[in-house]
């Protein structure tokens, strides 16, 4: 921003104090401004609790949105003659569904150009769990990004300084002035990350329970809204499913233990919830790719991909093609054999049956285990992780065995088995949770699937 502008950062300040409504052109000169550097942190620090504190319109978010994917790239992969379609899923414990779904979706003939984020807090990243593989990288030029969509149709990278730089300046700042948990800033952060991609179409897994980011419905339904509502003003086709998390998703969780889990599901031998999540949301990009013309359709062609050995190989190949060793995606006991274990038994007067795994406890114990990150700048230990060898509405075994630990050390077995063991709750009988995906938000209406 131009210093003859200064003094006007301060009215929008009090604009926004006095709960004014900002102007398309006020925001896009604050974020630009910030971008540049010109605005210091602490007056963006200020906007950012003013907005929080008295709301925002939906033009004023639309304007932050459009504001904030301008101020990088915005991608053009208009030479590559598919559809171009990502998906993005707001976080949960033990979610891996996004890598087993790009090979699934780009098998099918969909571009998946996707672009992913690291751990933070209790649910894992993308990021963290592709870098457990063996010299995989996910630093990648945008030169490199669209070959390898050019040439197979899929890739699976980190953020660049490029894309959507006022939200990587802006995120920073909202994390330590508490302003993260605000939806406007979060789904203007996550859509023009997305929207820079240079995407057609986008599906957005919506998550809510102990295990997700959000933990009440009625917030998820709203985030699920607000989600589409952007795509729509950004002409990019959005559908979200609203999926339950209060438990961890499959029987994995960790970085690399999640990593084999997705292997399980492209051979098609996954836990029957993460195979219910994958193929649904596979169905979605699928239709909107072009490839399938309803979901049905799009559901027989991810269990063809599956069945075929097609996806599996793709993802291999996917694996090659970013620096990992493909031995480990072939034969994962290679990097189980590292691991030290520890088994977790149900206490002797635990009534018979699961009732309940808290997703939260176990994704707080996994950042004890050193699975996953507390601060940005904490390391993870790709081998940590546990797998769950009950679900709710199981009887406890003859063993009492109910989970295992792994890690590279079991310098935090002890530590983390304390607070792991409280995530199960037990009764003399409970049923089997029933299915994960709770609703469909599409053009303006929810739709029970
Ligand atoms: N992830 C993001 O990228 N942005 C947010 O604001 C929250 C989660």
């Amino acid at each position: 921003m131009r210093s003859a502008n200064r003094f006007n950062v301060i009215d929008l300040i009090i604009k926004k104090r006095e709960k004014g409504a900002l102007t398309d052109q006020e925001i896009t000169d604050l974020i630009e401004g910030y971008t540049i550097g010109d605005i210091p942190d602490y007056q963006i620090s200020a906007f950012l609790m003013a907005s929080y504190l008295n709301g925002m319109t939906d033009a004023e978010m639309m304007a932050l949105t459009e504001a904030m994917l301008n101020s990088g790239d915005v991608l053009d992969l208009s030479d590559i003659n598919k559809k171009k379609v990502d998906k993005h899923s707001t976080g949960g414990v033990g979610d891996k569904s996004s890598l087993p779904l790009a090979a699934i979706v780009a098998s099918c003939g969909v571009c998946v150009p996707m672009i992913s984020g690291r751990g933070l807090g209790h649910t894992g990243g993308t990021l963290d769990k592709l870098e457990s593989i063996p010299g995989f990288s996910s630093q990648m030029t945008l030169a490199g990004y669209h070959r390898q969509l050019a040439e197979i149709g899929v890739v699976m990278m980190g953020q660049t300084r490029q894309i959507a730089p006022a939200d990587r300046k802006m995120y920073a700042l909202r994390d330590v002035t508490g302003t993260v948990e605000f939806i406007p800033f979060i789904a203007a952060s996550i859509m023009s990350k997305k929207l820079a991609e240079g995407i057609d179409a986008l599906v957005l897994d919506v998550k809510f329970g102990s295990g997700a980011f959000m933990e009440a419905e009625a917030d998820a339904r709203k985030m699920a809204e607000t989600f589409v509502r952007i795509g729509d003003r950004f002409d990019t086709r959005t559908v979200a499913l609203l999926t339950d998390m209060d438990q961890p998703l499959g029987r994995k969780v960790g970085n690399w233990p999640e990593v084999a889990e997705s292997i399980e599901c492209l051979r098609g031998e996954g836990p029957e919830d993460v195979t219910e999540v994958i193929s649904a949301l596979s169905a979605e990009m699928l239709v909107m790719g072009g490839v399938a013309e309803s979901l049905e359709e799009g559901a027989e062609q991810v269990q063809d991909s599956i069945g075929s050995g097609r996806a599996f190989e793709l993802f291999k190949e996917i694996v090659t093609r970013q620096g990992g060793d493909a031995r480990v995606i072939e034969d994962p006991e290679l990097m189980e054999l590292k691991a030290r274990t520890m088994n977790v038994v149900a206490p002797e007067d635990a009534a018979s049956t699961i009732a309940r795994i808290d997703g939260r406890v176990v994704g707080r114990s996994m950042n004890v285990l050193g699975a996953q990150r507390m601060t940005k700048e904490d390391d993870v230990d790709p081998l940590a992780g546990v797998t769950l060898l009950v679900a709710q509405g199981d009887e406890i075994p003859e063993d009492r065995v109910i989970a295992r630990l792994q890690a590279s050390t079991d310098e935090h077995f002890e530590a983390t088995e304390q607070l792991f063991s409280t995530a199960f709750e037990y009764s003399e009988s409970a049923s089997a949770p029933s299915s994960r995906i709770v609703d469909r938000y599409s053009n303006g209406s929810w739709m029970n699937p």
